[in-house]
């Protein structure tokens, strides 16, 4: 293996940078976003109405309106635009929320990003690559809270190659673990690592992984040089293009994402706004599969979560979320454990659809310190240390499944079709049974008693609505449910629609 160093010199592959560019440009003009932003400053309430209106019909808004959301001064708009995205969210993913588990599998990384505990130069930092036979016993023990997806983590090393990466997915794929009636395992692995070639990308298709996902962290060029001094993630535009050579290695679903607190948060909202047409653009009207908009959080080692001016309050991440679920209907928000209690309740009212919970980043954590977070071994402090259990039976106090549904991408309904099933809201009626089915195995298998009390009472609810609808009588589906919920509940596992 090439001294990292030497290794990192040679990842950035410029003609597959250049491949993507129009006119030798790339598709974040900072001047026009401004403009937009200011061109669209007090905007007229019948505007807003409109556009409101517009991401109700499940259409994507153009970057005017984003911009126009992004400038209500009035709390009363505000409070509408709260509520419709609580009812666009309704309308595409119904009262479902999708859980998954993050696994840091190594926090080795020659990048210097000054915000990530992970970053070369943190002597802090203790450093550890997880071998297989123990990416094994975490996943078991993810596997032993309840969870079927887990999203693997790496940084950016030599040491934890796409061959490595390749060999963790299929070590965790390989996991069966037994729970209380049937067994459990992890059905859909997706990837947070860095931009890679295409070729390489190709090997993750390989190993059958679900989304591929890259966060631009800022889409802001000079600070993002600043951010990021050394290393190949100091190449803006190698990160930018990454989910455009993804989608061209044969990946389906890829995931944007901004780092919020490096810069002004409007403009963050434009620059994802601007990479989900790019991708729409030039991927046949394929966009993003979710949208991340993490938030700068505690790092050891770093003291620059207090230091930036642009740090995002709790209100202004609420109206961001807000903003990002009107102007793309269709995709999935994410709101991790970085997030309080309190913060992520609120992001669900204004349309998050995935979270994670019983969350370890830790290296190693989920197997060795369930129960405390390891400072020197994460990358960040967690907000949000609840267990699984505890968050679900939370939501369906309040009416909502947990849907650990991972059928979509193994049924082929990923990329393109699945854009279109989310646009005309069919997906949704597949998975409000693949909710309830794999909601039935989390009951019997890991749920607490308590838990078990809620959820048994949300579950007929459920399966009382599914009888009602017409879409599933007409679909000739509701035999066929039927029988694998009882399928399900005699003890067999992983059956889906
Ligand atoms: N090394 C890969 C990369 O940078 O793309 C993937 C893993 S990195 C561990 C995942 C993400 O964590 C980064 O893209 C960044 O947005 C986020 N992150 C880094 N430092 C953070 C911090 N202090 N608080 C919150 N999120 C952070
Ligand atoms: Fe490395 Fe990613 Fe952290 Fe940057 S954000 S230091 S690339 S792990």
């Amino acid at each position: 293996r090439l001294e990292p160093s030497k290794w990192a010199e040679q990842v950035v592959k410029q003609d597959e940078i250049d491949k993507y560019l129009v006119k030798g440009k790339d598709f974040i003009d900072e001047e026009a976003i401004h403009e937009k932003l200011l061109n669209n400053k007090k905007p007229d309430k019948k505007f807003i109405r409109d556009i409101i209106q517009k991401s109700l019909s499940i259409t994507r808004l153009e970057p005017d309106e984003t911009a126009a959301l992004l400038n209500v001064e009035d709390e009363e708009l505000w409070e509408e635009m709260y509520e419709a995205a609580n009812e666009v969210k309704h309308k595409v993913y119904d009262n479902r929320i999708v859980f998954f588990a993050p696994l840091y599998c190594s926090n080795l990384c020659v990048n210097s990003c000054i915000y990530c505990g992970f970053r070369k130069e943190n002597p802090e930092e203790k450093r550890r690559i997880l071998n297989m036979e123990e990416i094994r016993r975490e996943t078991e023990a993810v596997i032993d809270e309840g969870h079927k997806r887990m999203i693997v983590v790496y940084g950016e090393h030599p040491l934890s190659d796409v061959d490595y990466m390749a060999d963790s997915i299929k070590a965790v794929y390989s996991v069966k673990k037994k729970g209380k009636n049937g067994y459990g395992n992890i059905r859909r692995v997706n990837v947070n690592a860095a931009p890679m070639s295409i070729a390489d990308l190709h090997k993750l298709w390989e190993v059958g992984i679900g989304t591929y996902q890259v966060f631009q962290e800022t889409y802001n060029h000079e600070l993002y040089k600043k951010l990021h001094p050394a290393g190949p993630k100091a190449n803006y535009l190698w990160r930018l293009y990454s989910l455009h050579r993804a989608l061209d290695a044969g990946i389906d679903d890829v995931a944007i994402g901004a780092l919020f607190g490096l810069y002004d948060w409007r403009f963050e909202v434009m620059g994802l706004m601007y990479h989900t047409i790019d991708l729409e653009r030039q991927f046949g009207g394929v966009g993003p599969h979710t949208i991340s908009f993490p938030r700068m959080t505690p790092a050891i080692g770093s003291d620059f979560s207090t230091q930036s001016k642009y740090l995002v309050n709790d209100d202004d991440f609420k109206k961001l979320v807000t903003v990002l679920r009107l102007s793309v209907p269709y995709t999935g928000l994410i709101v991790t454990a970085r997030e309080r209690p309190e913060v992520r309740r609120e992001a669900i009212k204004v349309g998050c659809t995935q979270m994670d919970a019983s969350t370890k980043i830790d290296i190693g954590g989920y197997s060795e310190a369930p129960n405390m977070q390891r400072q020197d071994k994460q990358q960040f402090m967690l907000g949000d240390t609840r267990k699984l259990d505890d968050v679900i039976r939370e939501l369906a106090q309040e009416g909502m499944i947990t849907s650990f549904c991972t059928a979509g991408y193994r049924c082929g309904r990923t990329g393109d079709k699945i854009m279109c099933l989310l646009r005309n809201c069919t997906e949704g009626k597949f998975c409000k049974l693949n909710a309830v089915l794999t909601f039935r195995e989390y009951l019997d298998d890991y749920a607490s008693e308590e838990t078990k009390i809620v959820g048994e009472q949300l579950i007929l609810k459920e399966i009382e609505e599914i009888k009602s609808m017409p879409f599933y009588k007409q679909h000739n589906l509701i035999e066929k449910f039927d029988e694998y919920y009882e399928r399900i509940s005699d003890g067999e596992r992983d059956v889906y629609l």
